[in-house]
């Protein structure tokens, strides 16, 4: 397959022709319930006026949001391309195909599956793709039998046992995993018997020996890696031989970080694609495509994931795989690598910004698209009372757990921000260092306080007289020199 001709999704162009049509579309909606498309409106200007740092989110194209909204919704079409449980899925098939070939070329992957809803869905698509391949065919096999509707009742309790048996391991959640990688909230920590691997104290780095020896000890079915809080590059390779050596399948959940392997940032040991038999993705973050989930695969587990539906997933949402399909055309072309490599660089510089101001960054720096500021350390905040004194200067981040946290994982002791979203409406590394100056004379003029019991209190705080008006102010005057779809014009 060629590579897609370029499309700046900022294009102006794209914005003004779509105008009139956005209108339209709006004025349809109102009619039927004008509270939605009011809201609709507000959602653009209030996503437009704030500086938005929350590192799982960015702006997808007009062409990627416009797929979304039409009637492949109301198509029904389980199963795969070509073998479908509902008939007439012809140009369902063209799109979920379409969107599989993309993702393969962009990721050098050997197999794709465009329909988890989610990230959460790719997770749970993903164990029980690797369940299916290592626990119930032995089973099969080993009872004689072709399909689970095959098996006695006594032989099924045995599998269903079996499922409930295996192990695995995660990144903590307090050094940047995700919650799905086996905690018990999840259901993913209900299946499995879970532990955890974490980051160095000292340099907060991921202790690479320490994963092996716990792998050694526990002996796990899936070794997990990936992160949503971990300012840090993994190296993939380490992580496919520890899991080799104990014989575990290596998973990674590249939700986060999906658009810097696609833009080419992580290369070698630091793309998981040629390194894990399985990687799970969303799409709407760095990766900024519609609000999706994917899983590619080497071919040994392709018949298997290819039964997400019905193993964990109802009908696809064609739709939402047509809009996969644009926003991976996009992702193949040369401005989305140079987009990534932005990220990047842009992410180290608001670094720089921000230390270079006092502030202490969780393993002192960053080389992906995240910065985990540690505000206890630098301002006396919490991550809540942080958080929130942020957005009030108009500032959009999330609170986050940083490594042993002191503040618990409620009200945190860390920030997290990232570069993906203000990178795609332009943003470079001087506006990325006014961000940082921005982000510091908010916290430095923000205290705790004092609870009823004297001491400083987790929530509450107190923002000095006119600094959070001045702040918003001035990042709205940042804001206006990258406008979010100029030439979209709703008023
Ligand atoms: C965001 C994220 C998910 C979940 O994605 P949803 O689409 O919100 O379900 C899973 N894993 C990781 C690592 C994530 O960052």
């Amino acid at each position: 397959m060629s590579e897609p001709s370029a499309v700046d999704p900022t294009a102006r162009d794209i914005a003004e022709k779509l105008t009139p049509a956005y209108r339209t579309m709006l004025d349809a909606i109102a009619q039927v319930e004008p509270r939605i498309a009011q809201a609709t409106r507000a959602e653009l200007t209030d996503q437009r006026h704030s500086l938005k740092l929350i590192a799982s989110e960015n702006y997808a194209s007009l062409p990627v949001l416009a797929t979304m909204g039409t009637w492949f919704s109301d198509k029904y079409a389980e199963g795969t391309a070509g073998h479908r449980f509902y008939a007439g899925c012809q140009n369902v098939d063209t799109v979920e195909t379409i969107a599989a070939e993309h993702a393969c070329a962009l990721f050098g992957a050997e197999h794709a599956y465009v329909q988890p809803h989610s990230g959460i869905d790719a997770n749970l698509t993903a164990y029980w793709t690797i369940l299916a391949h290592h626990v119930e065919t032995p089973a099969l096999e080993e009872f004689g039998a072709r399909t689970v509707n095959d098996l006695s009742q006594a032989d099924w309790d045995t599998l269903r046992h079996r499922f409930n048996d295996q192990r695995a391991i995660g990144m903590s959640l307090d050094t940047g995993g995700h919650l799905t990688h086996g905690f018990r909230p999840n259901i993913s920590g209900k299946m499995f018997d879970q532990r955890s691997y974490g980051t160095d104290p000292q340099t907060g780095l991921l202790d690479y020996d320490k994963v092996a020896e716990l792998a050694r000890e526990f002996k796990p079915l899936v070794i997990v890696a990936g992160y949503s809080a971990y300012p840090r590059r993994v190296n993939f390779a380490k992580m496919r031989e520890i899991a080799d050596e104990v014989g575990a399948v290596l998973m990674v959940d590249m939700a986060h970080f999906a658009g810097l392997v696609a833009g080419k940032v992580f290369t070698g040991d630091e793309d998981p694609v040629p390194h894990a038999q399985v990687v799970t993705t969303t799409t709407h973050k760095s990766l900024r495509g519609p609000r999706g989930g994917m899983v590619l695969t080497t071919k040994e587990y392709a018949d298997d994931v290819d039964r997400g539906c019905p193993m964990v997933l109802g009908g696809p949402l064609s739709h939402v795989m047509a809009a996969k399909a644009v926003a991976l055309a996009e992702a193949r072309t040369q401005a989305f690598r140079d987009y990534a490599q932005r990220v990047a660089s842009n992410s180290k510089a608001l670094a720089e910004g921000l230390m270079k101001r006092g502030v202490k960054l969780v393993t002192d720096g960053t080389d992906n698209h995240i910065n985990l500021l540690d505000v206890t350390t630098s301002f006396g905040l919490t991550g809540r009372q942080a958080e929130a004194a942020l957005l009030d200067s108009g500032i959009v981040t999330n609170r986050n757990s940083i490594p042993a946290d002191p503040n618990g994982a409620w009200y945190t002791s860390g920030v997290r921000i990232g570069t993906p979203a203000l990178t795609s409406r332009g943003f470079g590394a001087d506006e990325f260092d006014r961000v940082a100056e921005l982000i510091v004379t908010a916290l430095k003029a923000t205290t705790p306080v004092t609870a009823s019991t004297g001491k400083p209190g987790k929530a509450k705080y107190h923002i000095a007289d006119g600094v959070a008006q001045k702040v918003h102010d001035a990042a709205d005057e940042l804001l206006g020199n990258f406008p979010l779809y100029p030439g979209l014009d709703l008023a």
